[in-house]
């Protein structure tokens, strides 16, 4: 037998051993002795030492893979917003302390090393947080998964505030080093776009050819993808776009040197940023070409080089299922068909037979504007050959539903994967269901929503397809890594099983009732509040009071996420104290905390955020609150912030309007960390506040149904303003000027959006969200009670794992087995 890698680089799992290994590394593998060493070789040379423990496991899940040949989960998403590594592969290792000592015999503080890696910020919010934690849980739970996405190189922008307006910054995440990404050119595929198809017949047959007109390579990254003390490292594959040619060397000895670069730039452009948006769709051609390079390179490097030799394809659904993480990776589908047809030469319906095998969705919205459609002409344009076959499937599916439904011509063209309207265009969504083996909404709700309304009527010509799973967060990095405090209590309490057995934590409910576990866990609360106050002073020069309630409201700015509810609440307290309406001392001290990015092109959230920082700047400053409403908002909401931002808070807030949030992650991690939530009925909050019980959890606000209703009959939100003077005042107040220095136009449009056009109902839920922060004051008033109220919250939301939402694929969807590798 030839030597194993272990054999080869054994590192070493003892103190004295890492600090051997961490001095090579920074020797040898930085170049840097100790005493010249910046923090950021330290940080570098740590997670180089850290890597190799996982590299070992990384090699023998591979071999175990080979040899077993288990069904593996591809999920391709156009995001994964992973957050800081370092902290993860020393759980995954079970290395934390062992560093920790190391480092500090060398005079190093570990968390000084930490706070120097910048988060691979490749996602816009949850949708991309959730592909993050399903990786982490499939790794976990020792299931063969290899994600796949893009790496850009510059990901979601850096928000900055000058003068309170954002600004966006490029987030230059790669410039200090990558230590966690293992490029590997070798292996690039190469991605055509543009030119035609060309028809023949070969054999009494006809063969179609799509003769591209130019190409780029995709290089692929590859990253550890590690379970939780398994021995298992699956593989996240992002690929990055190059020129094929890296210049055009004739051109460039002719000395036209720019149009020698053009090339090269207009390739490597494909996976320069990602798309600052999550809900609206994109027109641009850039995008599509980011959807097709990714979908493309990820079906070809697993049919070549993943599936072994001489592999017979038609059983390809026995080793693969390919979950499309939205509708951004749904242009695999006719690829395949592609493959198939043009390359392998199958005939239609085998192709077709096949190709709904290995395919299932994931619809992520309710929003019709959010479901993202392609011109025939863009499409047709950049990627023709798919255009023939997705006019090809469309063409079957309705001579069937036409079958089905043969005096129902309005059905048959409403359910065309090729909408007329405004222009021709090809609606994914519907391309995704039509091909797919099952469609998935993300929460109970929603997923009867796309039932029910956005996807009715292929609900109803084909059910079977339909089904839940609802969403989840990982335990280890949203309890485990960023309440360590709180995980240290829980597991002194009941053991260390619920890190990967989160249902475990309903062994905590009898000692809701227990006072010193009470007591413990307010510590807990405190001392997080003061982590958390230490770090906005730093990182943001923001001055919080520990002794106040935390009221926490972060997540992309969004109209229908409601910002302006929240602010509303603000204003209108502070508008009341002004009056003299409401006295200062009989307001429960909050700091209201916001962290929101808008999409730089979303003028209303934007302005949103300059409203949000403009009454943070009044009231803050204003003595007649007597420093009991305060509002703070660091800059540049991200995975690394929410990690200290969550444990911390002592209410969530989850206030989406009814029927548009499909399920809110966040949510879920407010309620692990022991915060209780003011919400609406809407996505998974639905489901939390079954779990928790209506006793803890603050419901307010319309449901999905009398919304319907008010929207059927036409929304008027002027007689709210007209009939209600608490709100009629905090609208006056703002459109005042008393926010913007007396300028009466800078905030008009905020206030004209909300009397005379929102969509989301912000001032039909005012009043009701009014007397819920009035019943979330009286029972904030009482510690122990709200302490009772936060425990029971821990020991009730252990659904929301995802390794339960993996749990549900896997039984729903996926049908794939754990592979556990065997440990050497
Ligand atoms: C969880 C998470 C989100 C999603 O939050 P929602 O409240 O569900 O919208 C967005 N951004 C980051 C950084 C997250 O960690």
């Amino acid at each position: 037998m030839t030597q194993t890698a272990d054999q080869i680089t054994t590192p070493q799992h003892s103190v004295e051993g890492f600090v051997q290994d961490f001095l090579r590394e920074l020797q040898f593998g930085q170049g840097m002795s100790m005493s010249r060493a910046s923090t950021n070789d330290q940080y570098l040379a740590l997670a180089r030492t850290v890597r190799t423990h996982l590299m070992s496991r990384w090699l023998r899940t591979l071999d175990h893979q080979r040899d077993v040949q288990a069904k593996s989960v591809a999920y391709l998403s156009a995001e994964f917003l992973l957050g800081r590594q370092l902290g993860n592969a020393l759980l995954a290792t079970d290395l934390e302390e062992i560093v920790e000592e190391g480092l500090a015999s060398l005079g190093i503080d570990l968390q000084r090393l930490r706070s120097m890696e910048k988060e691979p910020g490749l996602g816009n919010g949850g949708l991309g947080r959730l592909a993050a934690c399903f990786i982490d849980s499939l790794a976990t739970m020792n299931i063969p998964c290899i994600g796949y996405g893009i790496r850009y190189e510059y990901g979601i922008f850096r928000q900055t505030f000058v003068d309170g307006w954002q600004v966006e910054k490029p987030d230059a995440w790669l410039a200090q080093g990558s230590p966690w990404e293992f490029p590997h050119p070798e292996a690039a595929v190469t991605i055509g776009f543009g030119g035609r198809t060309e028809a023949s017949t070969v054999d009494g047959r006809l063969v179609t050819r799509w003769i591209p007109d130019w190409q780029v390579q995709a290089v692929p990254y590859n990253y550890m993808v590690p379970g939780y003390h398994n021995g298992r490292v699956n593989t996240l594959r992002l690929w990055s776009a190059a020129a094929t040619e890296s210049f055009d060397l004739s051109i460039f000895n002719a000395g036209d040197y720019s149009a020698a670069v053009r090339a090269q730039t207009a390739a490597e452009n494909i996976s320069k940023v990602l798309y600052p948006e999550d809900s609206t769709p994109q027109g641009k051609e850039l995008r599509l070409q980011q959807q097709y390079f990714f979908a493309a390179a990820s079906l070809k490097d697993f049919l070549d080089n993943v599936l072994p030799e001489g592999f017979d394809l038609h059983r390809l659904d026995e080793r693969i299922v390919f979950q499309l993480n939205d509708t951004h990776p749904v242009i695999a589908i006719p690829e395949l068909m592609r493959i198939l047809l043009d390359e392998k030469g199958w005939d239609w319906d085998e192709a077709w037979a096949l190709t709904q095998r290995c395919f299932a969705y994931t619809c992520h919205t309710l929003l019709p504007e959010a479901l993202e459609v392609w011109s025939v002409e863009l499409l047709g344009r950049l990627l023709p050959r798919h255009l023939e076959i997705i006019y090809r499937i469309n063409e079957d599916f309705l001579a069937e539903v036409h079958t089905a439904y043969p005096d129902d011509e309005l059905r048959v063209r409403r359910m065309s994967i090729i909408a007329e309207h405004p222009e021709r265009a090809v609606r994914m969504a519907y391309l995704a269901t039509v091909a797919g083996t099952k469609v998935n909404g993300v929460a109970e709700l929603h997923s009867q929503l796309l039932r029910d309304k956005v996807l009715q009527d292929f609900s109803e010509y084909m059910p079977e397809k339909f089904t839940n799973v609802t969403n989840g967060v990982t335990p280890r990095r949203f309890v485990r890594l960023a309440n360590p405090r709180l995980s240290s209590l829980i597991t002194e309490a009941i053991g260390d099983g619920w890190v990967t057995d989160l249902d475990r934590l309903r062994e905590l409910e009898p000692l809701a009732e227990d006072a010193e576990f009470r007591r413990r866990f307010r510590e807990v609360k405190a001392a997080n509040k003061t982590r958390l106050v230490d770090l906005l002073k730093v990182r943001d020069g923001i001055e919080v009071s520990p002794d106040s309630m935390l009221d926490v409201m972060v997540k992309r700015l969004h109209e229908y996420k409601r910002q302006t509810l929240k602010l509303l609440h603000v204003v209108s307290l502070y508008d009341q104290v002004r009056r003299g309406d409401l006295a200062a001392s009989d307001i429960t001290p909050r700091t209201v905390t916001f962290g929101a990015k808008a999409a730089p092109g979303y003028k209303m959230a934007k302005q949103t955020i300059g409203l949000i920082n403009a009454v943070g700047r009044t009231i803050n400053a204003d003595p007649v609150l007597e420093g009991r409403l305060r509002i703070a908002f660091p800059a540049n909401y991200n995975v690394t912030l929410a990690e200290r931002l969550i444990p911390a808070a002592d209410l969530s807030e989850q206030i989406s309007l009814a029927g548009k949030e499909a399920s809110g992650t966040g949510n879920m991690k407010f309620a692990l960390n022991g915060a209780l939530t003011i919400g609406t009925d809407d996505g998974a909050n639905v489901e939390l506040r079954q779990l928790v019980g209506d006793e803890n959890f603050f419901l307010f606000g319309l449901t999905e149904p009398e919304v319907a209703e008010i929207v059927e009959k036409g929304y008027r939100p002027t007689s709210f303003y007209e009939s209600n003077a608490t709100l009629r005042h905090a609208l006056d107040l703002i459109a005042s000027g008393a926010f913007s220095d007396g300028d009466r136009r800078t905030f008009e449009p905020i206030v004209s959006n909300l009397l005379y056009e929102d969509r989301f109902l912000v001032l039909a839920d005012f009043q009701a969200y009014l007397d819920a922060q009035l019943v979330v004051e009286r029972a904030y008033a009482d510690p122990d009670a709200w302490a009772r109220s936060a425990v029971l919250n821990v020991a009730r939301s252990g659904f929301f794992s995802s390794d339960r939402s993996m749990r549900d694929y896997l039984d729903r969807i996926w049908h794939a087995e754990a592979a556990p590798v065997p440990t050497a």
